[in-house]
């Protein structure tokens, strides 16, 4: 069975070999691995975007809240993802979710996603987090010419389900706007910009250090028990007693100590390069010059956008084995793919790569609501590879309604259903395994 969440993932010892990574300036706070017995009312697992943000939202209303953090804050997606805050958490089809959910929910999901991109955008203005915003929109690239054809009918779909505005972009039109590369036209839409992730996380971390959250570093969860109502939540060095309990572990959220949360996630691996910069006449002479997210049409997706400094981002999930050797010859397909698509960059180095896990629910829609029925304990998670804006809502809704504040965003009625498990979950990696095959088949035709 492939190794999907191989021991090697898992090195919360150190941070991933990103380029985010090598450019963020320090965390700088100073913060200390939980020691002793601690209470709090809230206790938060996973210092990413979700975890970080529901943290900022209750201690800004006073509440005695904590994060345990098995590495450092971001450490996880939320520090190594493309950067890409945009819509898209879920894996359904918009006419397959507007069948199982009904036009009002479907359309309240799509404006969930829209707000989410607009918090992070309000969460930096506020706090004043510099994560170098690139220009707004996104742009959808056929790999196909029969893509293209159905682009036309997306234009209609999008814009009588949601009232969304989208435009069609020739394969002339593509390069006018500096977006050229191995595909057939675009689809265009303006929502969406990039940022730098690792900067975006750590912002929020002083953020919610600075409003009064407790944010414990290298406190990993090992244990977990329930005695009198309370959790008593084990690292290596303190316990901390909490009434309620946030999950905020998504991609990585382990199993093993969290009983409730057996079988209903899927792990998946997402995968990123990144060039050295380019010169502009190196740009020109590819004609990509655009930093619009970019997105291929294929079902398992490449993702790639130019950064501030001239770098080329280039990811693509998939790869089932996260073992390190595994990590090396996928560092190799990914290169080769993106060789294909942008052939006047063959000769360019690539300065970093460096993987890391997204999340799917069986249901392949996000989940942001409790896991018991005395709703003591709460989940925020998967974001299915799109959780820099819809993770930063859910985190904060997930907050309010724990503490049994009003919604600022009331959420659709999809993302709070009850989270189900995978049938036959020991199998998750062959069923990961398997879609990929069909995915890449789908993409062939
Ligand atoms: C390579 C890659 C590219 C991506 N690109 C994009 C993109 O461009 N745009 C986008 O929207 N999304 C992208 N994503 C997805 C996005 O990064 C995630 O959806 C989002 O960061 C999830 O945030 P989170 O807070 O839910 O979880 P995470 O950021 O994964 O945080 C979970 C945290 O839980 C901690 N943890 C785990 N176990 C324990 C424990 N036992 N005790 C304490 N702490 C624990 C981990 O250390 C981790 O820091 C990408 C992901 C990857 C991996």
């Amino acid at each position: 069975m492939p190794s999907t969440t191989h021991a090697d993932a898992f090195h919360f010892s150190h941070p991933v070999a990103s380029y985010w990574e090598a450019t963020a300036p320090p965390l700088d706070l100073p913060l200390l691995p939980l020691a002793g017995d601690v209470r709090c009312d809230v206790a938060i697992i996973g210092g990413g975007y979700a975890g970080l943000s529901a943290a900022l939202e209750l201690a800004a209303h006073g509440i005695a809240v904590r994060v345990l953090e098995a590495a450092e804050p971001g450490w996880g997606a939320s520090g190594r993802n493309g950067g890409f805050a945009c819509v898209g958490s879920h894996k359904l089809s918009y006419a397959r979710m507007i069948q199982k959910y009904g036009q009002d929910e479907s359309r309240r999901y799509y404006r969930n996603m829209k707000e989410a991109v607009e918090l992070v955008s309000a969460l930096c203005r506020h706090h004043d987090i510099d994560v170098d915003a690139c220009e707004t929109g996104d742009v959808t690239l056929a790999h196909l010419p029969s893509r293209l054809h159905d682009f036309a009918a997306d234009v209609t779909f999008m814009k009588q389900a949601f009232g969304e505005d989208m435009t069609v972009l020739t394969p002339e039109a593509l390069k006018e706007q500096g977006l050229n590369g191995a595909f057939f036209g675009g689809l265009k839409m303006n929502h969406g910009f990039g940022l730098h992730p690792l900067k975006y996380v750590r912002g929020l971390a002083r953020a919610a250090h600075r409003a009064g959250a407790v944010i414990h570093p290298h406190s990993r969860l090992l244990r977990w028990q329930e005695q009198d109502g309370l959790h008593h939540l084990h690292t290596g060095q303190g316990r901390l007693i909490a009434n309620r309990v946030l999950i905020a572990t998504n991609g990585y959220t382990p199993e093993d100590v969290m009983a409730r949360m057996r079988g209903r996630l899927m792990p998946a691996l997402s995968n990123i390069i990144t060039t050295r910069p380019l010169s502009r006449s190196e740009q020109e002479a590819q004609g990509w010059t655009s930093t619009l997210l970019a997105f291929d049409s294929r079902k398992l997706l490449h993702y790639f956008r130019l950064l501030p400094d001239g770098r080329f981002l280039f990811g693509g999930r998939g790869g089932t084995d996260a073992s390190a050797p595994s990590a090396a010859v996928y560092r190799e397909k990914l290169v080769a793919e993106f060789h294909a698509l942008f052939p006047h960059w063959r000769d360019v180095e690539i300065s970093h790569f460096w993987r890391g896990f997204v999340c799917l629910a069986h249901d392949l829609v996000p989940y942001v609501g409790p896991l018991d029925d005395r709703a003591s304990v709460f989940a925020a998670v998967a974001w299915h590879g799109n959780g820099v804006a819809m993770a930063t809502l859910a985190g904060r809704e997930a907050a309010r309604r724990m503490v049994g504040l009003e919604p600022v965003e009331p959420l659709s009625a999809i993302v709070t259903r009850r989270l189900a498990r995978f049938p036959l979950a020991a199998f998750r990696p062959l069923y990961l395994k398997g879609a990929y095959l069909w995915f890449n088949w789908q993409d062939s035709r």
